[in-house]
């Protein structure tokens, strides 16, 4: 008999939702040799080919869960300085579950795991808890402890990646309780290969010894210029010196805390948004890019031009659904909310999925190699992909001026 389940699924969305739904709890998640979350069957025999987990998977199935276009759009931030100095862009992520913890619900939501360095859904009750999920976390999160935490009877907003979001929406309609949640996503660029994050870690803990906390994005010369590492490790040793200029090393009260910008050349995010390593799911089989998504929210940056001066972080708010307008209704409470067109508050998004570097073949090598890397070697990684680039952005520089004549 053949299988009809997951087992011949490869390099997928790594959502993990096939886990949650299946009924024999035979299915789990593990890391791929690229660095992406994939499933397998623990326990094949006890399969029952019931199809459940393929049902719910937004890699296996056509087209999105949801048809819907964005029905009102608004540039949004928090009036509490504090949520929006500390949030990602204008701090409506963590406002929109405060509303509805507020309203009864619970929230699923992200966190970083600093003992085991991943990112993980965790459910959230008060908003103590809820703190924790604040700010991006730049690569792929392990959802299935988080999703198999929620209590199907009870109301909850389910924050997550597009494709997270997408296999979620199949499975709480499945079984019939799509009234009880409220689901979230965001504009997303694409996720990185845990073996990039595993890496970086291993190279930033040879200055700061166990790495204790992590924040990814920070606002101290401000919003525009907010993609920055805050680390902070347990090393206790003194003697910091700047870490190849653009790791500035701090240590106070007996506490190492690393600093590094994206605008000073920080590794990680030379990678992430350099399509060094983002997994072939994203860059391939992405529907979810610009106003495609099966949420009932949608946030992000607005980084265009009606904001371009704004230096403490402005969200993006795209309701989907009745549902999500209402709640962006409640949302003015503890936000600024202006509506705008959908074109100015996704002004800048992504309208095509995440490409490959040139180097991202040697980039793969270099993360599957044993070898941990030094910062140099990889800056020559961005310098030969600068070069190799060069041409292809003459070749557009020229024709812009051509067809401007
Ligand atoms: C991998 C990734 C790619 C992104 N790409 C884009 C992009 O291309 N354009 C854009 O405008 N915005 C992108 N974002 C979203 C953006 O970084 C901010 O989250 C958004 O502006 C909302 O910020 P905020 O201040 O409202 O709230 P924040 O406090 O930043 O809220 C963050 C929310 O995202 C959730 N979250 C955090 N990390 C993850 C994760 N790894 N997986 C799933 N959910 C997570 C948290 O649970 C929380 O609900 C991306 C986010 C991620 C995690």
């Amino acid at each position: 008999m053949t299988n009809y389940n997951i087992s011949y699924i490869k390099d997928c969305f790594g959502c993990g939702v096939c886990a949650v739904a299946c009924g024999k709890h035979i299915i789990s998640i593990r890391l791929n040799d690229t660095g992406f979350y994939e499933p397998y069957i623990l326990v094949p025999d006890q399969c029952t080919n019931c199809g459940l987990c393929l049902s719910v998977c937004s890699f296996h199935n056509e087209g999105i869960s949801i048809q819907s276009k964005p029905l009102k759009s608004f540039a949004a931030w928090s009036t509490e300085a504090a949520v929006r100095r500390k949030c990602s862009s204008g701090g409506v992520g963590f406002e929109l579950g405060r509303v509805l913890l507020d309203n009864g619900y619970k929230v699923c939501g992200v966190r970083y795991n600093s003992d085991k360095n991943i990112a993980e859904h965790y459910v959230a009750t008060t908003v103590e808890e809820l703190i924790q999920s604040i700010g991006s976390k730049y690569i792929q999160s392990y959802t299935k402890d988080g999703f198999c935490a929620i209590n199907r009877k009870e109301k909850y907003l389910v924050t997550g990646t597009p494709c997270q979001i997408d296999s979620f929406r199949r499975y709480v309609r499945k079984f019939k309780v799509e009234d009880n949640f409220v689901l979230m996503d965001f504009f997303c660029h694409s996720v990185t290969s845990m073996l990039a994050w595993k890496k970086y870690i291993a190279l930033v803990e040879q200055q700061v010894g166990k790495v204790t906390y992590v924040s990814w994005r920070n606002k101290t010369t401000g919003w525009h210029d907010s993609w920055v590492m805050g680390i902070d490790g347990e090393d206790k040793s003194g003697d910091k010196v700047d870490w190849q200029d653009s790791y500035n090393i701090l240590i106070r009260e007996k506490k190492t805390y690393l600093n590094s910008r994206l605008s000073q050349g920080d590794i990680f995010y030379s990678l992430f948004l350099g399509d060094y390593c983002c997994s072939s799911a994203c860059s391939k089989q992405c529907k979810y890019k610009y106003d495609a998504s099966a949420a009932d929210i949608r946030i992000g940056d607005l980084w265009g031009a009606a904001y371009k001066n704004d230096e403490k972080g402005v969200s993006a708010l795209v309701c989907f659904t009745p549902k999500g307008l209402a709640i962006a209704e409640k949302l003015k409470r503890f936000c600024e909310l202006t509506q705008h067109s959908f074109d100015v508050v996704a002004q800048g998004q992504m309208k095509q999925n995440a490409g490959k570097a040139f180097m991202t073949p040697v980039v793969q090598c270099m993360l599957k190699s044993s070898l941990l890397w030094s910062t140099r070697m990889w800056r020559l990684v961005f310098i030969v992909e600068r070069i190799l680039r060069l041409p292809q952005r003459v070749w557009r520089r020229l024709k812009r001026i051509l067809l401007r004549k």
